[in-house]
């Protein structure tokens, strides 16, 4: 049973770092002119709302994107913050891209976007957001399994489980090494949380044995809430875009000095 709701962490600390990081990405991919595809394993909605009753329930973009604007953390110039300004120009001010919306403001003509979410709703929502893109109303494991190598075959795959599924941690390594084997050309991220009880570390090591050269960003913040689990928020990269490793240098250094 699927349960998480991303509405109520739309624009928390952990989606400015992943946003900033694949807007980064995105925006470094989309300068050779060269088509490219970009897939999602675990899409969500595409869209949120910060004015929200989820939002303002736990507070969560409060502490985030509107506290990171108010403080100025981004330059206005940064990839992630033309994204959030291009879809508040057309959806409103309090909207706020998840990471699909984030990589169709990238998109250009002759470009693929394949977006896998399972849950009912958040399919729906997705697919009134995002009519553009090809959805799969599926697992985002079987459907990256499916699409890979995907044709543009230049591109990049994010993986953003809600880890609700204990043994993602145990599996995700293995996934990885049969998507890198399959599209070796491929940029493949993963988002994972850093926890108090270090559950994420030795899915973290397996990775780093297997894909020495990936790129590790991590940066850590204070818990959303008291006794919450989720101190930190951490993006593996394989076959990182050249540049990325500054732009994962400049938010580590944000977050360590801001947060
Ligand atoms: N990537 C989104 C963003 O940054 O805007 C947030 C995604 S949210 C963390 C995870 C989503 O994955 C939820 O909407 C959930 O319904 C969906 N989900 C969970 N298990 C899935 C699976 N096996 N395949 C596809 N979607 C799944």
């Amino acid at each position: 049973m699927l349960s998480y709701q991303h509405a109520y962490h739309a624009g928390n600390l952990a989606d400015l770092h992943k946003h900033a990081l694949l807007a980064a990405a995105l925006d470094y991919l989309t300068r050779k002119d060269k088509p490219l595809s970009y897939l999602e394993t675990h899409a969500g909605r595409g869209l949120y709302r910060l004015n929200s009753a989820e939002s303002r329930k736990t507070g969560e973009a409060a502490a985030g994107i509107a506290r990171a604007e108010d403080e100025g953390w981004l330059p206005a110039d940064h990839p992630l913050m033309r994204a959030l300004d291009a879809v508040r120009a057309t959806h409103g001010t309090d909207a706020y891209p998840g990471s699909p919306l984030i990589a169709a403001h990238f998109q250009r003509p002759g470009d693929a976007i394949h977006l896998a979410e399972l849950h009912p709703a958040e399919h729906a929502a997705l697919a009134a957001n995002l009519p553009f893109a090809t959805l799969h109303h599926q697992d985002g494991f079987q459907m990256a399994q499916a699409v890979c190598p995907p044709t543009p075959r230049r591109g990049m795959l994010l993986i953003d489980p809600s880890f609700e599924i204990k043994a993602d941690y145990a599996n995700l390594p293995r996934f990885i090494e049969k998507i890198a084997r399959k599209w070796n050309v491929g940029v493949i991220a993963l988002w994972y949380p850093i926890l108090t009880d270090g559950r994420h570390q030795p899915m973290i090591a397996a990775l780093q044995d297997a894909h020495p050269d990936a790129l590790l960003s991590e940066v850590t913040f204070p818990a959303a809430r008291p006794g919450h689990s989720m101190i930190g928020s951490g993006m593996f990269i394989h076959n990182a875009p050249w540049g990325l490793q500054d732009e994962a240098a400049r938010l580590q250094a944000l977050f360590r000095d801001r947060a």
